[in-house]
């Protein structure tokens, strides 16, 4: 049995700190591997903690302590210390991600301020069950909001926040990033955009493998086409074998 999120009273004493996995791409430089920015070079925030525990999660040792020992996989650092350390880079994206990212909104909303003070623009990849603070929502800030199909090993009464999806697609700074890996998750991301008027609509082949992605792409392409969908790959796992801090 898993074991999900927060350690109980963790966030409340932390201050102006967050609880981080890690970061990356400003020693090593990377690209941002999925979505709109695909190709983009990027720095890389990840938040540790999750609200969900989807069995098919590529980064669980962000949440399941059945697996792993937050202490050891997880940090609190300052928010000055995180703008520092993407200040000290000229690369202009920073990504922040997860786990995910929302659950330490409030104190999200400094490290937003001091990042684009900082010349930085800014995406978070969320699963889009957490409304977003409207003080996130400033300009040079884009959410890559990614709800969780029953597919991925999820059930969707947690991963589907119609609230959440509502805020996200109002928000004009959202784009909603499905991963599928069949024909037939194609037809719910469906059912989902139009009940809950999403867009635009991005689709990502699931896969941990260069020869996963190539096979589920080839799958997946027709059926997104013709649904005019964006479609995009997963350039982490093709250019560095999905290694942890790519
Ligand atoms: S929402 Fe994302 S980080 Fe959380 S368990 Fe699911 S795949 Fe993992």
């Amino acid at each position: 049995m898993t074991t999900p999120g927060p350690v109980p009273g963790e966030l409340a004493t932390s201050g102006a700190r967050l609880i981080i996995a890690e970061r990356f791409g400003a020693e090593t430089p990377t690209f941002q591997g999925e979505g709109p920015s695909c190709g983009h070079p990027a720095l890389f925030i990840r938040l540790s903690r999750c609200n969900l525990t989807c069995a098919r999660c590529d980064t669980k040792y962000t949440w399941d302590w059945s697996q792993f020992d937050p202490r050891k996989e997880s940090t609190k650092q300052s928010v000055a210390d995180l703008v520092a350390w993407a200040a000290s880079s000229p690369v202009e994206l920073v990504v922040i991600t997860g786990g995910e990212p929302l659950i330490q909104q409030r104190r999200l909303v400094s490290l937003v301020q001091g990042l684009r003070a900082a010349g930085k623009r800014i995406e978070f990849e969320t699963n889009g069950t957490i409304v977003p603070d409207p003080e996130l929502l400033t300009d040079g800030v884009r959410f890559n909001v990614s709800p969780k199909l029953r597919s991925f090993g999820v059930d969707e009464s947690q991963s589907i926040e119609p609230a959440a999806l509502r805020a996200f697609a109002s928000s004009g700074q959202a784009a909603f990033k499905f991963v599928a890996s069949s024909v037939t998750d194609l037809d719910r991301i469906a059912e989902l955009v139009d009940l809950h008027e999403l867009a635009p609509v991005w689709v990502m082949p699931e896969g941990t493998t260069a020869e996963g992605i190539a096979a589920a792409t080839r799958l997946l392409a027709d059926a997104v086409a013709a649904r005019h969908w964006h479609f995009s790959t997963r350039l982490h796992v093709l250019a560095f074998a999905n290694a942890r801090g790519r």
